[in-house]
């Protein structure tokens, strides 16, 4: 049995957004919990789909002491202030040096997080764990699939090991996974690792695993992942950011090197000769209404269109009003819309009641350029306390506080709205408000990828819109200035790659 410490902190930054992350952000609940720090954290992440969720339960099956640090995330957003970032890095480092004498340490890390003051902020945090700890005490860190994994992440932690799937249905698995690297260091097993980094971005609504490349090349990565290899991550990487080590990775660690260096190489040179199937499929909102008029859902199959560009779930606002207001003005009928984040919407609609009518100006609230509201007479056709768990395969166990909800008609469109931003990837967030998404038409969704693990199977059709939003679908369109030499801000459409 070894003394083994545990904490996490999460934040995925799109640096091109201009909201920055506070320290608030990170205290307040949304779909996980606010910042806990002790024993009341074991409590607060048991039975979510949450990495050190997967980490407790796995852990103490191995009949591991885990001692509590802290854990804390906050919605995607731009940077992570230096305040926040130094409030909670002196956090988890004060109960990490309060606790002494441990045997290891775990974080349940993102692994894409950029503070006002450090570009690799997470590389940053197992710095100063490693200097803490020292050279000889094993550092495990669970990573999004989304991470931009650096050299100086990779160096400081004894091991790394990632998320395999978008949605990511795995978290708690990826969190089980790492109790068990460990626990083969506490055994002695020597490591060294290896990182490949990728010169290409790939946007996010190309990364999905439950579609080509990504199926099959996360499959052979999975496989790959045997001893002595204790880990291997395939990142496809977060492409907003505009840091140095933005883009995919492919990270090992292992008992001999000369495995783990062919086999990332192995791993990465299968992603750069996959590079064009990356390639984007996009819907303006005109070629996605006229495919709306053009073919009739079956019944119980809604056509699915994701308002990617303003996903809260990669520092969207859910607030742009782009998608709807064009699916009211052309007269779509039996369309369910959200979540769009709108509190004095929500508040508005309680005080009214039921059954009542409220003029609104909906949404349009974060400033997006060229987005304006949805003005109109709406009836408030249902009220809820933004109080509700998800049952979805990725917000599954997870405890929502949304803050005032409501559903608002329209002609013909129902639009939920809740107080915070929260990205529309769980069937939950409707059925709070008495709707069943299935009965729909069309559903216009506020996520870029995850709602697929919900939503997917009951889908006609999926189309990708690039609406007005914050969260460019397109990474070529950014502007970008920090990127690494040699970086490609899409994936090249040619039949092979540049490389070859
Ligand atoms: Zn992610």
């Amino acid at each position: 049995m070894a003394r083994v410490a545990v904490g996490g902190f999460q934040h995925e930054t799109n640096t091109f957004s201009p909201i920055k992350a506070a320290y608030a952000d990170f205290e307040a609940p949304d779909a996980w919990p606010g910042l806990t720090r002790g024993g009341a954290l074991f409590d607060a992440v048991a039975g979510m789909n949450l990495p050190a969720a997967g980490f407790v339960q796995e852990a103490r099956g191995l009949h591991h002491e885990l001692l509590p640090l802290s854990w804390c995330s906050a919605q995607p957003s731009g940077h992570v202030t230096r305040d926040a970032f130094e409030r909670i890095a002196a956090m988890l480092l004060d109960d990490l040096r309060a606790h002494g004498g441990i045997d290891a340490v775990y974080l349940d890390l993102h692994g894409a997080m950029v503070a006002e003051h450090l570009d690799d902020a997470d590389g940053e945090i197992l710095r100063r764990v490693r200097d803490l700890v020292g050279a000889g005490v094993p550092v495990v860190a669970s990573l999004d699939f989304h991470a931009n994994i650096s050299r100086q992440m990779a160096r400081c932690a004894t091991a790394l090991v990632s998320y395999r799937t978008y949605p990511h249905v795995d978290m708690a698995d990826c969190g089980a996974r790492a109790a068990r690297v460990l626990h083969d260091l506490l055994r002695g097993t020597q490591v060294a690792s290896y990182l490949e980094q990728v010169d290409f971005l790939i946007p996010l609504t190309s990364q999905s695993t439950l579609a080509e490349p990504l199926q099959s090349l996360m499959r052979e990565a999975e496989s790959a992942e045997r001893p002595p290899l204790l880990s291997l991550c395939l990142a496809p990487g977060f492409p907003a950011a505009d840091v140095a080590d933005c883009g995919p990775s492919v990270y090992a660690c292992g008992s001999d090197v000369f495995v783990l260096t062919t086999t990332v190489r192995q791993v990465a040179g299968e992603l750069r000769r996959r590079e064009h199937e990356f390639a984007l499929e996009l819907y303006t909102i005109e070629q996605a209404v006229a495919e709306l008029t053009r073919v009739d859902a079956p019944r119980g199959h809604p056509i699915i269109l994701a308002d990617t560009q303003d996903n809260p779930g990669a520092g969207g606002n859910a607030d742009t009003m782009g998608l709807i207001k064009a699916l009211v003005a052309r007269g779509v009928r039996g369309v369910l819309a959200g979540v769009i984040c709108d509190p004095d919407a929500a508040a508005r609609a309680h005080a009214a009641g039921e059954g009542a009518r409220i003029e609104v100006r909906l949404g349009a609230r974060s400033g997006t350029i060229g987005d304006t509201p949805l003005d109109a007479s709406f009836k408030v056709a249902a009220l809820g306390d933004g109080r509700f768990t998800g049952t979805g395969p990725f917000y599954h166990g997870a405890r929502f506080e949304l803050g005032p909800m409501a559903l608002l008609e329209v002609d013909g469109m129902r639009i939920a709205v809740a107080s915070r931003k929260q990205q529309a990837a769980d069937q939950a967030m409707f059925r709070h408000l008495r709707i069943e998404p299935a009965d729909h038409a069309v559903l216009a969704l506020k996520s870029s990828v995850h709602f697929r693990a919900d939503f997917g199977s009951m889908a006609s059709r999926i189309l990708v819109v690039e609406a007005p939003g914050p969260n460019i679908a397109n990474p070529a369109k950014l502007p970008f200035t920090r990127l690494r030499p040699g970086m490609r801000t899409s994936p090249w459409r040619g039949s092979s790659s540049p490389h070859r």
